[in-house]
């Protein structure tokens, strides 16, 4: 027994190196991502779940690494949390996707609020704001056109200083959501005092909806929910219409997901997902 336990430390701390490894590696690699345009951003369409009339997209990051090819950002999200390299990543991603949602509308595409996804050093950044500011200011873009989107274990995170952050980013004009809902524990008390404008349920309940009973429950009741508080929803995920179906009958007003449309390239979102919703 003990020799076996042996093993299994010798293999664990084998794995570790490796991963350690390549963990840094990869660090190394993103750091110069950003100066070697490897960054890119893919945009998937967000629907009012009555009508199927486009209401937004959302912007996820995406990294074409030159060896590695196309890196999920699961993987390296992560990375570029613990190295604080997130912040000048973030900062791009928030220009990026407004000097895109400009040139469509420039070459006369319908004009969308765009979703970007914050994490937890870009919304402590005490530079925020700023930041905003300044992105929405070279877009030209009114702020009504940007969404941030910080997810729910984020806002609950130092609740002062979060309520009054997302107030000073509210007064400007912008939107908030709150993103994967339901997997955290938000009470009712917080969220009324967070002036934010919509709640996305997260995919993993979406997932279970006409399955599983207990994910019926917990969708249903983050709609009743956010209705009372005044608050819309969006249900991230939606793969089958059995699943919209639920949700429209419920009164959850928007849907993401594969259903609709996959977050694709700048090009196909033009072609397939704004051309589709010109008038
Ligand atoms: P998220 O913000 O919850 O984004 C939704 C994820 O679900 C995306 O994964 C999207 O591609 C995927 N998805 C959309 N519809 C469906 C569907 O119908 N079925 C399934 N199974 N999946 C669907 P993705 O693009 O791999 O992004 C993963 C996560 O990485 C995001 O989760 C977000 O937390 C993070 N992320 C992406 N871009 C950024 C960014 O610019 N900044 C930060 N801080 N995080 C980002
Ligand atoms: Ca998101
Ligand atoms: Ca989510
Ligand atoms: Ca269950």
């Amino acid at each position: 027994a003990k020799r076996e336990g042996g093993d299994r430390l010798g293999f664990y701390s084998r794995a570790s190196h490796e991963q350690v490894r390549e963990t840094l590696a990869l660090e190394r690699a993103l750091r110069q991502a950003l100066g070697r345009n490897e960054l890119r951003l893919h945009y998937q369409g967000q629907f009012d779940a009555v009508s199927g009339a486009l209401v937004g997209a959302e912007a996820l990051l995406r990294w074409q690494h030159p060896e590695l090819g196309l890196v999920s950002p699961a993987r390296f999200i992560p990375i570029a949390e613990s190295s604080g390299l997130i912040r000048p990543i973030g900062l791009w991603v928030m220009n990026e996707a407004l000097r895109q949602v400009a040139a469509w509308r420039d070459a006369g595409l319908p004009v969308v609020p765009v979703a970007v996804n914050l994490s937890l050093a870009q919304f402590r950044d005490p530079d925020l704001r700023d930041h905003v500011i300044a992105a929405l200011r070279a877009s030209g873009l009114s702020a009504t056109m940007l969404e941030l989107e910080l997810t729910e274990s984020i806002a609950m995170e130092d609740s002062e200083h979060t309520i009054a952050t997302v107030d000073s980013l509210k007064r400007l004009g912008v939107q908030l959501a709150i993103d994967d809902f339901g997997t955290g524990y938000s009470s009712l008390s917080y969220l009324k005092r967070l002036s934010v404008d919509r709640l996305k349920i997260d995919q993993s309940f979406v997932r279970g909806l006409r399955y599983d009973p207990d994910d019926e429950a917990i969708v249903r009741s983050v709609i009743g929910l956010a209705r009372s508080l005044g608050l819309q929803t969006l249900a991230e995920g939606v793969e089958t219409e059995e699943q919209l179906s639920f949700l429209r009958d419920e009164g959850c007003q928007q849907i993401q997901g594969y259903l609709k449309a996959r977050p694709m390239p700048p090009e196909a979102f033009a072609q397939q997902v704004l051309l589709a919703a010109s008038p």
